[in-house]
């Protein structure tokens, strides 16, 4: 069916526009509202069917019903109403969130959904999301233990662990952390990691609001054993270490090493948590200075906490581990409930620790050479200019430090296209250029990026010159 079809027949049905069930209202037939294609004929219209597969029908015809309204209003004429439903459809996405290609070279960026999954990872949470026995044993047909191929895998990823929990972030991971293990007690952090996370969310006061007190020690630039031990008490729930994952504090500094912490711990009875952020589960030698919760264990945390969609390079998740004492109890409060990860997360963090090196640690571990080869490769084709650039982890962990590189310098002009084509490209802006890192951009989508650059140049073309 054509559009002039659609018009034709919305003039037969002689739909009283605005008024479907009332009387025709006395107007002359040369009312334009009165072309205004029907609902029913638009929601049956094949274009409209086919472009609205992914869609549920209430969102159909609200879009419907809203272009009819533009016509009924005179802001389009009535033969325009099948082409704005058509065009307010799109491309049928289901989700308004747009794939990005990642060209800022900040491998964990908080604006673009930190880490990208593996391809395993992806078809785990495909396999996921059907019905699955996340909690049934097939073999049995009892209900078995929730997430325990995830559990599974993180203990075999990080033997250090006696248990493992996973729930739905880092956050969340120390809230339950604290809240069970300190209840209305105090819980003992250094004056030098009180810390903003960002977005304005400070760790402290996540302590706090569940009724735990916060017993500070120390000053923001040094803290001793003895400022530890003469807080620990009657009182003491636990003794918290978060990893300052977003500063530095550099001078006159001095903080304690987990392993002497562990000691007056263990003495007063008092479990030892230690937040190490980034995930890493064990040293990663070109972060020399990020904390990972194997060497972390081995100091004598009892229990370690960290995110999943930082440098493990999985899904959003907090990870729990540590002595098997602990992580019962943890399990076994309330609050385990309210945070508890999904199927699909558990999927994605069993196939992350399990399949190959993820997106994450393969942008962290670029070899320099090949980068280079590529950039210049992709500048000659775009016409840019190779210069080099740093890359960077980014939120998660190793702030500070620079991963050397390239990037493909280009006109800045080009950015605001870039970042509204499709595939989005995000790359950083600078007064004078437009720099594409191609460190997190996987090496197959070159041709796409190519062809993204040449899209955002020919809208540049067309569109108004600066001013
Ligand atoms: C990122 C971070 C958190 C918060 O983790 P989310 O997964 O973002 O909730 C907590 N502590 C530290 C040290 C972090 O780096």
């Amino acid at each position: 069916m054509t559009q002039d079809s659609v018009s034709r027949r919305a003039t037969e049905d002689r739909e009283a526009p605005g008024s479907p069930a009332g009387p025709l209202p006395r107007r002359s037939t040369e009312d334009p509202r009165r072309r205004i294609p029907r609902t029913d004929s638009l929601l049956a219209h094949p274009e409209i069917v086919r472009a609205s597969a992914t869609m549920s029908a209430r969102v159909v015809r609200d879009l419907v019903r809203a272009a009819q309204d533009r016509a009924r209003g005179g802001q389009i004429a009535p033969e325009q109403v099948l082409d704005e439903v058509l065009a307010a459809l799109g491309d049928g996405a289901a989700s308004s969130l747009r794939p990005v290609l990642n060209a800022t070279g900040v491998i964990v960026h908080t604006n673009l959904g930190r880490a990208p999954l593996s391809g395993t990872a992806r078809e785990a949470v495909q396999d996921a999301a059907g019905y699955t026995d996340v909690e049934f044993d097939l073999a049995t047909g009892a209900r078995s233990r929730r997430g325990a191929g995830a559990r599974a895998a993180l203990r075999a990823a990080c033997p250090e662990a006696e248990d493992a929990l996973v729930v739905t972030n880092g956050a969340a991971a120390l809230l339950l952390a604290t809240t069970a293990l300190a209840g209305a007690g105090e819980v003992v952090l250094s004056r030098g990691e009180m810390i903003e996370i960002g977005a304005g969310f400070r760790l402290p006061d996540l302590i706090t609001s569940t009724g735990a007190r916060l017993h500070e020690v120390g000053t923001t630039n040094r803290t001793h054993l003895a400022d530890y031990e003469n807080a620990l008490g009657p009182d003491t729930g636990c003794v918290l270490r978060i990893h300052t994952s977003n500063y530095r504090v550099i001078g006159f500094t001095s903080e304690v090493p987990l392993a002497e912490l562990a000691g007056p711990c263990r003495g007063a009875g008092v479990p030892l948590v230690a937040d190490v952020g980034s995930g890493l589960l064990a040293p990663e030698p070109l972060l020399p200075s990020e904390p990972d919760a194997a060497t972390a264990l081995r100091d004598g945390a009892d229990v370690v906490l960290a995110s999943g969609d930082k440098l493990l390079g999985g899904p959003q998740a907090g990870i729990l581990l540590g002595r098997a004492e602990v992580i019962a109890r943890l399990a076994r409060h309330p609050l385990a409930r309210a945070v508890r990860a999904d199927k699909l997360t558990l999927a994605a963090l069993e196939a992350t620790l399990t399949g190959p090196t993820p997106p994450v640690l393969a942008a962290l571990r670029t070899d320099a050479g090949r980068l280079r080869e590529r950039t210049a490769a992709l500048a000659e084709r775009t016409g840019g200019r190779l210069i080099a650039h740093d890359g960077r982890v980014g939120g998660g962990g190793g702030a500070e430090v620079p991963l050397p590189g390239w990037a493909i310098a280009l006109d800045p002009e080009l950015a605001g296209p870039l970042r509204i084509g499709s595939p989005a490209v995000v790359a950083t802006v600078r007064e004078d250029a437009c720099l594409l890192d191609l460190r997190c951009v996987p090496e197959d989508q070159d041709d796409v990026l190519i062809a993204a650059v040449e899209g955002a140049r020919a809208q540049g073309a067309t569109a108004e010159p600066p001013r």
